[in-house]
């Protein structure tokens, strides 16, 4: 079965990277495919909706808001708040839209990821075909700040959509069969997005659903990976709430030509970085001494060395005068590329863990990444 994800062209290319990684990282039968972006680049008419004030927001998405979640969150939204919004059918007309200019086949499904508000206010919904399916990526950091990384509620999402098509043979047989009561379970009626939170973290399904699995015959493979997502997400998330109170960092892996970055025990979560900040990055990884900028010409080599890898330029002139940029102590680039790629390891790791994984130091004392190198694999050495 071929699941496209396709990403609205207003969602976060790193967002959505991050949501098809880990999805793309439990095997089955299952396949989680990249949507090829042109075809969704459309500017069809949209409403706006304004929420005059945060009370009529949270209660419209029956927020039960508890004081610690909301002190938690730093990104809240401004009020009146204008948020765009499409109908179930425009968005169900993109699917279709990538559908016929694809020539997706009719058995696979697709999976729009997307920013916009919907009317009525969903989280996510499935079209009559049962083939088409929406899910919505935005205010999660409103609700939860940056204790939650959004990449697990939204692939949560997406994984439940698809477990209901197996389940159920109708639209209507979903909705008929919706838990109105909360009880942990995938079938719970998600009106508030503080709930998906409490489902994830128990990652259960009831008996009653499981029977489901069972009068439908949903062959074994497809079950299996189904709870190993479930699983693989609630670990994820576990992990990194708990990592910092037991001192207990990710592992790093290094793969592939390109030197990927990947946090092995955060759901295997890529730190996506350009070619430069790649290349500083991993100088300092090289260097667990710690390197102080105003020597950072004694690396130049190495440097060079390491961008010339990551990115695509023939021209030996543009590296070279790339790299005499970044070390030039009479120049600000070695600065913006630092903190850059802090701010990058930030947005992955999230603030209890970014202390181990940035580059950092006292101003004209070395620079550092903390992290124990025992925990850095190496894989392309
Ligand atoms: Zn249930």
């Amino acid at each position: 079965m071929n699941i496209h994800l396709l990403r609205s062209p207003e969602l976060k290319e790193e967002t959505y990277r991050n949501v098809l990684h880990l999805l793309q990282q439990f095997r089955g039968p299952m396949h989680f495919l990249e949507c090829e972006e042109e075809v969704l680049l459309d500017n069809s008419y949209d409403e706006v909706r304004v929420w005059d004030n945060s009370n009529d927001f949270e209660k419209l998405h029956h927020i039960q808001f508890s004081r610690s979640m909301k002190e938690v969150s730093e990104l809240t939204i401004a009020f009146p708040y204008n948020e765009k919004v499409k109908t179930w059918k425009q968005l169900f007309l993109e699917c279709k839209k990538y559908r016929s200019v694809k020539k997706i086949s009719e058995d696979d499904i697709v999976v729009l990821l997307t920013d916009y508000g919907n009317n009525p206010n969903w989280f996510g919904g499935i079209s009559p075909s049962m083939k088409n399916y929406f899910i919505q990526t935005s205010n999660w950091e409103h609700f939860f700040g940056t204790s939650i990384d959004v990449r697990f509620p939204i692939a949560y999402e997406v994984i439940i959509w698809l477990m209901r098509f197996y389940m159920f043979p109708t639209n209507e047989a979903i909705m008929a069969n919706i838990h109105k009561t909360p009880i942990g379970c995938i079938m719970d009626f998600c009106q508030d997005k503080s709930q998906i939170i409490l489902k994830m973290r128990t990652a259960d399904v009831c008996d009653s659903c499981m029977n489901k699995f069972i009068e439908r015959d949903v062959p074994k493979l497809y079950t299996r990976q189904f709870f190993d997502m479930l699983d693989g997400i609630r670990e994820t998330m576990t992990f990194r709430g708990r990592s910092k109170l037991l001192q207990q960092p990710s592992r790093m892996e290094i793969k592939g030509y390109t030197k990927k970055i990947f946090f092995t025990d955060l759901g295997g979560l890529e730190l996506r970085l350009n070619p430069k900040e790649k290349a500083l990055y991993l100088l300092f990884l090289n260097h667990s001494e710690g390197i102080n900028l105003n020597e950072l010409q004694d690396y130049k080599e190495e440097l060079k060395q390491l961008y010339t890898r990551f990115c695509n330029l023939s021209n030996p002139e543009v590296i070279h005068n790339a790299i005499k940029f970044l070390v030039n102590p009479f120049e600000n680039d070695i600065n913006v590329i630092l903190s850059r790629i802090n701010r990058k390891i930030k947005e992955a790791v999230g603030e209890s863990l970014l202390d181990l994984y940035s580059i950092k130091g006292e101003r004209g004392e070395k620079k550092f990444i903390k992290l124990d190198r025992e925990l850095v694999k190496d894989l392309t050495n």
